[in-house]
């Protein structure tokens, strides 16, 4: 399994119910971090995980845009935000 993927409450809870009473533990991954899963210690299994990120702005348009985001999704200016100019 890979990529993020979207269930519906009906899906998460049938997916956390198998894990009933199993012993939980949160994850980080990446240093630092990255992203955050929930996870069954018995099963192995990623119940939930959450990407971490500061929000920032366009320095273009000034935008809110998602953390990670190249290209600005109003403007379509690159957010240059990766590396600083000299
Ligand atoms: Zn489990
Ligand atoms: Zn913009």
């Amino acid at each position: 399994m890979s990529g993020p993927k979207k269930y519906s409450d009906d899906e998460m809870a049938k997916r956390l119910m198998e894990h009933l009473g199993h012993p939980i533990e949160i994850v980080k991954y990446g240093d630092p971090a990255m992203n955050v899963a929930i996870e069954c210690v018995q099963c192995g299994a990623v119940l939930m995980d959450f990407d971490v990120g500061e929000p920032f702005e366009c320095v273009s348009c000034g935008a809110d845009l998602e953390p990670g985001v190249d290209v600005c999704e109003e403007c379509g200016e690159p957010t240059g935000t990766t590396e600083e100019k000299s």
